[in-house]
């Protein structure tokens, strides 16, 4: 009464008095609401921490299986593994979905020789054969070089120049850019689409510079596109054989190169999605998609891409699992086929979710490495974008406190990205950047070079992140 009589005297209606009680208690509400998530998250956090097997999961994919190209015997051990793992974490459900793939095979010989420079004579350059390159004579073949910056030089070259010739792609990830994800963007269609457009002009091999920061000489691999243009030998070199060819190449006429590689088209093959999930209490057919890419290049162990985002997204129903936590809605790890080479484990998934009866509202990808976590990037149609990115915003809060403090829109993640269309909303994991391109499509993607504990605090702040938009939903404006 003292509140009615104290609010009376400073001209409160009645009418706005009911209005006041009641955000009062949305505010009382609200606050425990958010105490209670604060809880819940750190309970999470304590439990990935202490509990998870993730970092064990790994250790197997890497070690006992390996570097994994999806249509390959790696890639269908990876597949066995990861799905027996699930349904020992006492996953609801656990299946395989069928994807088609293009399978390539590398071989076992990438060289790439200067035969005859006056200053050095002949020299050996560190080199791998990118994805889908095509193979050359098994004595290799020579040819002079011309050096391109990039693509956009390659345009304005006449073909009679190109005719014949090896072509290298000097142009590299700029340093300037303090996120490497936008250096590798700026740099990597001499790699994706480079090789096709010098073959149109009648280029007989390429070279580019690997796509990396790192100033040693490890030569880092990745998918070139032919699309209808017959695969030529498509290779990289590593940083300092590219710097010393740069080099060579500006300072003497005609410097010619033996390229050789036995790289193999497979032709079709099978593979699989690997799919579990836990069934939702409330809206089942409400699915938060929580996934990585089970293949990798096979020079290294696929250990940052993808393993560390494969089984962090496995923890995440394991941590809810060990908690027991009911989601509202139907949590699902998804585990793509083939992000590397042809996309086509997401666009059957995308296919798939598209005709079922369920409403995918949100998807989240770890596909940036099992580094510290940063936070995660947004995406969604745009008319649903903007409330989408609000309401994730006040999740930001609680987050931040784990170093999750960054939730930018825009971009997401290869896999997910395919679900868009269907009005999911896509958060793509963001570790920091700076070491994922030392390892990225290297031989030195192993095991050794993710740390634990930052896997483990990836997979808590999905796990976390998940949480939220399981208990609130999106609603859109
Ligand atoms: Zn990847």
């Amino acid at each position: 009464m003292k509140i009615l009589n104290t609010l009376s005297r400073q001209g409160f209606s009645p009418k706005g008095l009911f209005l006041f009680i009641a955000f009062l208690s949305l505010t009382i509400t609200s606050q425990a609401q958010s105490d209670e998530d604060i809880e819940e998250i750190r309970e999470i956090y304590d439990n990935v921490l202490t509990s998870s097997s993730c970092y064990d999961w790994l250790h197997f994919l890497c070690k006992r299986i390996g570097g994994r190209i999806a249509g390959s015997p790696e890639g269908t051990a990876a597949e066995r593994y990861t799905a027996q793992m699930l349904d020992s974490i006492g996953a609801d459900t656990v299946w395989m979905q069928e994807v088609e793939v293009n399978y390539w095979r590398r071989g076992s010989v990438a060289k790439a020789k200067v035969v005859n420079s006056e200053l050095l004579g002949n020299v050996d350059l560190s080199t791998v054969a990118l994805g889908f390159s095509g193979r050359t004579p098994k004595m290799g073949l020579t040819a002079e070089v011309i050096k391109v910056w990039d693509l956009n030089a390659l345009e304005k070259i006449p073909a009679s120049e190109i005719q014949g010739k090896i072509v290298f792609f000097d142009k590299g990830m700029d340093p300037t850019k303090t996120n490497t994800f936008h250096a590798y963007g700026a740099a990597v269609g001499q790699r994706t689409a480079g090789p096709r457009s010098a073959a149109e002009k009648g280029a007989i091999a390429t070279l580019t510079r690997s796509m990396t920061l790192k100033q040693d000489d490890i030569p880092h691999s990745g998918v070139t596109v032919f699309q209808d243009q017959t695969p030529i030998p498509a290779l990289a070199l590593g940083m300092q054989s590219a710097n010393l060819l740069s080099e060579l190449l500006d300072s003497e006429k005609g410097i010619k190169i033996n390229i050789q590689a036995d790289c193999e088209h497979m032709g079709k093959q099978k593979a699989h999605n690997v799919i579990a999930e836990i069934k939702g209490s409330t809206y089942p057919n409400e699915v938060i998609v929580v996934g990585g890419h089970l293949d990798s290049w096979d020079i290294g162990e696929g250990a940052h891409d993808d393993g560390a985002g494969c089984v962090q997204a496995m923890e995440v129903l394991h941590v809810f699992r060990r908690m027991g936590i009911r989601p509202k809605r139907t949590i699902r790890c998804v585990l793509f086929a083939n992000e590397e080479n042809g996309m086509f484990g997401a666009t059957t998934y995308a296919a798939y979710a598209k005709n079922s009866k369920e409403k995918h509202i949100a998807a989240i990808e770890s596909d940036a490495g099992g580094h510290t976590p940063r936070g995660f990037r947004m995406d969604a149609l745009k008319e649903i974008s903007k409330s989408a990115f609000k309401q994730a915003q006040k999740w930001r809060e609680i987050l931040a406190p784990y170093g999750l403090y960054y939730l930018d829109a825009g971009g997401s993640a290869a896999d997910i990205s395919k679900l868009k269309s269907q009005g999911t909303v896509l958060f793509g994991y963001r570790p920091d950047s700076q070491r994922y391109f030392d390892y990225h499509h290297a031989e030195t993607d192993v095991f050794e070079n993710v740390h634990k504990r930052e896997l483990e605090l990836g997979a808590a702040g999905m796990a976390a992140l998940i949480y939220l938009i399981d208990k609130y939903g999106f609603t859109f404006e």
